[in-house]
């Protein structure tokens, strides 16, 4: 309390107000390293109106500067309720909702105009509390609230959530204290309150700012993993990812002793779909055999798309008979319904196999399915055919035999 008492309202309010300048110079910062997004945007013009309101309020109110106290606090109440404005548009830019900008700074308008006009609260800082305490409260919380209940990154959103819940709750606590108490005069009295309003407003700031870069450094983040790892066309894995997934999916059953099984499938005449209908709509015929599969499958099973319309699902835990058998309920699912692209149906043939656990690695049963799926295609296509792992005791001569070595 004595610590408190030592500090001084306006040199905090001072300090307060370059904490804006950091999270728009942040902000600004985090633009240049190449990020491109519009919440960058609200969230740094966001800093500069609290660090322009701070400041100017500041030079107004203590320096003079030949403005009125009443101009002074309008112009700065004005610039603070719009960075609140601009951090809610900022959170619901970053979670791709719409922001809402035109109306909420409309009623941010229409609160100075009340309060200046009719409260007269440029004349008493309980009253410019009540009214604007309030409606900072309001917009806080649902910072907070939208950022908790989005979905996508939790734990930073609720991160940055927890900050703006810590802010409004400081705010719910100041509202209280203005209605109950006469204690606030004017902003720059040493009340031991006001006092602690900067420095729990210093620390929202820099908090706020630290826990903005992480939301935008993380969603970058899980977007280039994204990349990295997912077919853009259809959005499954990509090829790349096959080989980190299958070698942990084949270390997992060596170690469980569990089977694991291999499907692979590829779409039938589909050089003929792009020849007839373009490129274009071949590509729908590929997205749309991708949905299908993924929606088809069970959750522990993984599909990947080897490239053009090739496919690869893995599933663990599964036998040869019971991989047939959902290879058979993908072949149903694909060929169920016209395509909407080419207003027509299109099959897939399919190659099944099995993997002969700890006596060959998941490259060998890949090339063993595409045997298998190209057996399904010479057997007239639109149709499932299983090749077993080679029998443990006649190990060599079976393998070459399914791969056709020589
Ligand atoms: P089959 O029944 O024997 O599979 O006959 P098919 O015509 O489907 O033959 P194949 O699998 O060899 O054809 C693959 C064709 O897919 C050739 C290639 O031009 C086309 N293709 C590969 N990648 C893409 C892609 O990303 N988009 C589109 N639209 N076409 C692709
Ligand atoms: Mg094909
Ligand atoms: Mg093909």
């Amino acid at each position: 309390m004595e610590l408190i008492r030592q500090l001084d309202t306006a040199t905090l309010a001072f300090v307060t107000g370059l904490a804006g300048f950091l999270l728009a110079a942040t902000m600004a910062g985090i633009r240049l390293a190449g990020m491109r997004s519009v919440a960058l945007a609200y969230w740094g013009l966001a800093g500069l109106t609290f660090g322009l309101g701070y400041q100017l309020g500041h030079l107004f109110l203590t320096v003079g500067m030949g403005v009125s106290a009443p101009v002074a606090l309008t112009v700065a109440n004005a610039l603070i309720t719009t960075m609140h404005v601009l951090l809610l548009a900022g959170v619901r830019a970053h979670l791709g909702r719409p922001t809402h900008l035109v109306p909420l700074l409309a009623v941010s308008a229409a609160l100075m105009v009340v309060g200046n006009v009719w409260l007269d609260m440029t004349a008493d800082l309980r009253t410019r509390v009540l009214v604007l305490s309030g409606f900072y409260l309001a917009l806080d919380f649902a910072s907070g609230v939208t950022l908790w209940r989005a979905r996508g990154e939790r734990q930073f959103q609720r991160l940055a959530a927890c900050v703006f819940f810590f802010n409004g709750a400081f705010l719910a606590l100041r509202f209280v204290y203005s209605a109950v108490t006469h204690g606030l005069t004017t902003s720059f009295v040493n009340d031991p309150f006001q006092i602690l309003f900067f420095l729990v407003s210093l620390v929202f700031v820099y908090v706020l700012t630290l826990a903005l870069a992480l939301l935008m450094f993380r969603g970058k983040e899980v977007e280039l993993r994204r990349l990295v790892h997912r077919d853009p066309l259809t959005g499954l894995f990509n090829r790349r990812s096959l080989f980190e997934h299958a070698a942990r999916e084949q270390a997992r059953c060596e170690r469980y002793g569990t089977p694991l099984s291999l499907v692979m499938l590829d779409i039938d005449g589909f050089k003929a779909v792009n020849d007839t209908y373009g490129h274009g709509a071949g590509d729908d015929v590929i997205c749309e055999t991708a949905a299908r599969i993924a929606l088809a499958l069970r959750d522990v099973d993984t599909a990947f798309r080897l490239g053009g319309e090739e496919f690869l699902i893995l599933l663990p835990s599964t036998l040869l008979d019971d991989a047939v058998a959902v290879a058979e309920r993908l072949r149903l699912a694909v060929s169920d319904a016209p395509v909407p692209a080419i207003g027509r149906q299109v099959t897939a043939s399919f190659g099944v196999t099995e993997l002969a656990r700890g006596r060959e690695d998941w490259e060998m049963a890949m090339r063993r399915a595409d045997t298998a799926l190209y057996r399904a295609k010479d057997e007239g296509r639109d149709r499932v055919f299983a090749m077993s792992p080679p029998a443990p005791d006649a190990r060599a001569p079976n393998v070459a035999e399914a791969l056709d070595l020589p």
